[in-house]
């Protein structure tokens, strides 16, 4: 259980949101950042994480944007998925967080929660892979600007302290063909058996993964594959599964054989669809 000591803070700035973080953490206290709550609460009830200081981040401008900003739309940190959907600004985004849990919980869940957070679907993540957009994260050292390809593997690679205020994703790519498919073992909500999200970006198709591994990624690897109009879809999908780069789940979603065969059928079915728009 969540102690009934906690502190929580609810800073209205990015400085003080820090301030606060280093402050304690000098203090040797367990500080952590807080914004949907809900995987705290759940991974807190099950003694897995036990946080002192709690520093909400909800109330911080620039993790709320959520706009175009010239050639780019900034999307903050603390906007929940359901108002994410409510705007439709990046339509892929929309259709990817909207297949998150149920409603209910996607009207607390927000997106810096779902990247940041150690329940590892990550899914909304995807879209940004497909984009390179850049992301923007305060720390220590102020705030850094980095090409998603550099600060995510697996999981974003923060030093202690810092966090996830925004992502920038071109404007050019939030219209472009796109599809999103999750697969769930069973049910309309839950985690994914699979998921896949793919754009075509001059007339190459990208994806990322979801449910394959214990990671989200995106394959440049595997998309070149993919994209090989030498060979048959099926050999192009064989060719491809040569690069999935970790293992395959092999868990109460699904075993590893079943996600394979839902893989194949699924890239089928994109490959299909996206190349003929
Ligand atoms: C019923 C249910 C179903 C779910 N189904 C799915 C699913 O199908 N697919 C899927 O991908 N996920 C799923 N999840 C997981 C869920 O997406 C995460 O638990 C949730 O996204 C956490 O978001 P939050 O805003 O509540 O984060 P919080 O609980 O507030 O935080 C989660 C973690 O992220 C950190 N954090 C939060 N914001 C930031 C930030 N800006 N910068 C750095 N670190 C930050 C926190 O410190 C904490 O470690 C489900 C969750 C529930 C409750």
């Amino acid at each position: 259980m969540l102690s009934s000591n906690i502190e929580y803070y609810k800073p209205m700035t990015i400085k003080e949101a820090l301030e606060l973080f280093y402050f304690f953490r000098n203090q040797n206290k367990k500080p952590m950042y807080y914004a949907g709550g809900t995987e705290i609460l759940t991974l807190g009830r099950l003694n897995i994480i036990d946080p002192d200081i709690i520093i909400d981040i909800k109330e911080i401008k620039e993790c709320n944007l959520f706009e175009f900003n010239q050639d780019y739309l900034l999307s903050g940190a603390a906007l929940t998925l359901t108002y994410i959907e409510e705007k439709n600004l990046f339509p892929l985004l929309t259709n990817t967080s909207m297949e998150i849990a149920d409603h209910t919980a996607r009207n607390k869940i927000t997106l810096g929660g779902n990247v940041c957070g150690q329940i590892f679907y990550r899914e909304a993540v995807l879209p940004f892979l497909l984009c390179d957009s850049q992301v923007i994260v305060a720390g220590i050292n102020g705030i850094q600007t980095s090409p998603i390809e550099q600060i995510f593997h697996q999981t974003f690679q923060f030093e202690e302290g810092q966090f996830l205020i925004q992502f920038l994703t071109e404007k050019q790519y939030c219209s472009l063909p796109f599809i999103s498919i999750k697969k769930r073992q069973q049910w309309d909500t839950g985690y994914p058996l699979l998921t896949i999200a793919s754009i075509k970006v001059e007339n190459q198709l990208r994806f990322a993964f979801s449910g394959l591994c214990a990671y989200p990624f995106r394959s440049k690897q595997m998309e070149s594959e993919l994209n090989n109009s030498s060979l048959t879809i099926e050999e192009r999908i064989q060719n491809a599964l040569q690069f999935i780069p970790g293992e395959v789940l092999n868990d109460v979603e699904g075993s590893n054989e079943y996600r394979l065969f839902v893989l194949r059928n699924t890239l089928e079915e994109i490959i299909l669809e996206m190349e003929v728009r």
